[in-house]
């Protein structure tokens, strides 16, 4: 069932040739069919197994250099007859527009802030990932492809976090290029600092604004390109839905946000690289205006949404004040290289933390996890602090909070060696919260903060949908089922500056494909789309605010799908998500018209297609009857409440297929096959 019935008929076009066609059948079924029994009549139907057939079958160190080997090229004449649309300019789509336009290929490139450097990408704090191995302490390509491998609870794909640390290395070099200015040390040589699941240090970082500055690096190469005419740049423009003509993404419809005006743009490919959808949970770390749409939109049109429910709790952010809030803010892991957790042992303490003597305290990942200290990944480290507030041991208002306690570092290091590595940070929490972090420990809780859902892509990056990419956090591909602290940023920018532009051109090979114009059928049908959901956005005239709908949508989300699921859980929530959209398309009040700015029309958009993904992800939760990454699942722990996987049943990839408003989606999963390293329950003891 669906109350969504804003387009008549449904979207897809079922006759069209479709990558997923061409998927199954080229892997056999080797995942356990017990979850058939369980929710199959109700919810969802099961498909056949899919698999990615890019990565070339040779040992993994040589698949990418292989594979950009066997691509098809584009000789540089040829680059300028042929056009990319780019959606998004943070990291991913940045860098990806900047390096295809100076290869010289017609790009145009969308985003809905007022410029491309207000991407939520410069919100980043604490660094970016590489094998440097500058401090000689062991690191490698192959332990960065291990520890990524293994912090994702072997829910990712081997060849692309393969892929993904061998090219983490090129790209400090690229920004150290580009005039980023990463901390150094005292003898000139890039400082590195820890990120949890890891030994080494290799996280390089520019004082609490590593996205801030990696961003400003790409958009400068990108206004260079601007400046030689080979980017197009459109801000404040939203798309709203992808071209698909026979059966390849060639456009995309954009409204202008100040004119309110739809326009048509076409190309020979589209790249989608719009960010992650953890604002479906209201409250969350990411900026206010992250959405899903251009993915749902184009999920809608036929590319697969891979593991949906798979969403990443950060264990340090400044915990909930009251029911007003509508963003939270994080705290940079980077703090628990210094910072010490803990909380009083008693529940009934209450005393100023201050005053509670180190025997009474519990420092309690130091205790259990005594390899990895307070730097576990951040799955444990979250579910380690609901934890402990569930026993009634939880500090500050509601007792939904941990103290992070800078104390011992400041007597070991002295105050301005901690300030002048974390001021920033401390500055904003005693901004925020009115409490000096030098003096008394911080209060820190987990947070939504990140999706390694995503659409599924290839090793090409290459949705379901030909012609149609998908980079950065848009897509499923490289964190499995938790992403390691500072590895978003090197997957960003891994994929718009290394691998999209190593991939995209065998796909380009084959253009310029034939004109379209506005006046093809599939133009003039998406059009009319966006223009009727605008229209019916605007002519329900309800009593209730877009934000209310959102907030209440959070809520279920984070009460059912967030760090524990369980059974009866996620199936209330997907009642009640049902409910909750009917409510929305009868009772929504939108203000204002179509034809100027209007943000309550924007957020209702964005409110109605979450409706829709948190429906998915509920869905996707249900199937997954096991414990992995930071998603705790009731019915499957360990004796001593530990998470517990089900390899037999669950190593794959969740991908789903939109099968029409009302429909059922529809699973196909791609099998998880480990041939370098060991799939084993993970320890950080
Ligand atoms: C507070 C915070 C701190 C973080 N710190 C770190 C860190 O230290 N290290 C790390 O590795 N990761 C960090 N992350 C994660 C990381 O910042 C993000 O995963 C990453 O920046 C995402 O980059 P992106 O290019 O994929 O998307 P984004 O930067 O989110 O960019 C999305 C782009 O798409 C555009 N867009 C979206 N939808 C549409 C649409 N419909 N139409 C037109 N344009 C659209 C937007 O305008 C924007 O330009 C942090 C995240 C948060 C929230």
């Amino acid at each position: 069932m669906s109350s969504d019935k804003t387009s008549g008929s449904d979207p897809r076009r079922v006759d069209e040739p479709n990558l997923v066609e061409r998927l199954v059948g080229a892997t056999k079924r080797t995942v356990g069919d017990a979850l058939n029994s369980v929710d199959a009549d109700s919810f969802y139907s099961v498909g056949d197994d899919i698999a990615d057939t890019k990565a070339p079958a040779v040992p993994i160190d040589q698949r990418w250099d292989e594979r950009k080997f066997n691509a098809k090229l584009v000789n540089p004449a040829n680059r300028r007859k042929l056009s990319v649309i780019i959606v998004g300019t943070g990291l991913a789509g940045g860098a990806a527009a900047a390096t295809l336009g100076e290869a010289g290929y017609k790009v145009t490139s969308f985003c809905y802030q007022d410029s491309p450097r207000r991407a939520h990408s410069i919100a980043a704090q604490g660094g970016i990932n590489a094998a440097k191995n500058y401090r000689n302490d062991g690191d490698s390509i192959y332990r960065l492809f291990y520890d990524t491998v293994k912090g994702g609870d072997f829910r990712s794909r081997e060849s692309n976090v393969y892929r993904l640390a061998q090219t983490s290395v090129q790209i400090i070099d690229q920004c150290v290029a580009q005039g980023v200015p990463f901390a150094r040390e005292y003898g000139g040589l890039l400082d590195n600092r820890s990120f949890g699941g890891v030994q080494v240090s290799r996280t390089f970082y520019a004082r609490g604004q590593t996205g801030q500055q990696l961003l400003l690096g790409a958009y400068q190469a990108l206004e260079r390109q601007i400046a030689a005419g080979t980017v197009e740049m459109h801000t404040r423009h939203e798309m709203l839905e992808v071209i698909v003509v026979d059966g390849k993404a060639r456009g995309v419809v954009v409204r202008d946000m100040v004119t309110g005006e739809l326009e048509t743009h076409f190309a020979d490919a589209v790249v989608l690289a719009t960010g992650g959808y953890s604002n479906v949970f209201f409250l969350s770390t990411n900026a206010m205006g992250c959405n899903v749409t251009a993915t749902w939109r184009a999920h809608r049109k036929g590319a697969l949404f891979a593991n949906p429910c798979f969403t990443q709790i950060h264990p340090t952010c400044i915990p909930v004040s009251g029911d007003y809030q509508s963003k939270l803010t994080l705290m940079s892991e980077s703090l628990r290289n210094d910072g010490r957790i803990w909380v009083p042992k008693s529940g009934e303490d209450k005393r100023d933390p201050r005053e509670i003597p180190e025997a009474e305290r519990d420092y309690y990942l130091e205790r259990i996890y005594p390899a990895f200290g307070n730097l576990v990944p951040r799955d444990i480290a979250s579910r380690a602090a609901k934890n402990v507030c569930d026993e009634g041991r939880g500090v500050g208002p509601g007792g939904l909070g941990v103290y992070l306690d800078f104390a011992d570092a400041i007597e070991r290091l002295g105050r301005k060696t901690v300030e002048a590595k974390y001021g920033n940070l401390f500055d904003m929490y005693a901004q925020i919260t009115g409490e000096n972090p030098y003096e008394t420990p911080m209060r820190i809780y987990p947070a939504v903060h990140y999706t390694m859902g995503g659409l599924w892509v290839d090793y090409d990056l290459q949705s379901t949908i030909p012609g149609l990419f998908v980079t950065g956090e848009a897509n499923f591909s490289d964190h499995g089922a938790n992403r390691l602290g500072a590895s978003a940023l090197m997957q960003g920018l891994a994929d718009g500056y290394f691998v999209l532009p190593n991939t995209i051109n065998d796909y380009l090979a084959a253009g310029p494909f034939a004109k379209v114009d506005e006046s093809h059928p599939a133009a003039v049908e998406a059009v009319q789309a966006v223009h009727d959901r605008v229209e019916k956005l605007l002519a329900v005239k309800g009593t209730r605010t877009v934000d209310s709908f959102h907030r209440e949508l959070g809520h279920i989300m984070w009460d059912y799908c967030g760090m524990e699921r369980s059974e009866e859980g996620l199936r209330k929530a997907i009642t009640r998500i049902r409910e909750l959209r009917t409510e929305f398309w009868s009772d929504v009040l939108v203000l204002g018209q179509g034809d100027s700015v209007n943000q309550a029309l924007e957020r209702a958009g964005r409110v109605a297609d979450f409706l829709e993904l948190g429906e998915l992800m509920c869905i996707d939760a249900l199937v997954r009857r096991e414990s992995c990454g930071g998603h705790f699942r009731a019915e499957s722990q360990t004796e001593d409440g530990e998470a517990l996987r089900h390899d037999d049943e669950f190593a794959y990839v969740s991908a789903w297929e939109f099968a029409g408003d009302g429909g059922k989606p529809v699973l196909h999963r791609e099998p998880l096959v480990y041939e370098y390293v060991e799939m084993k329950q993970r320890s950080y003891k």
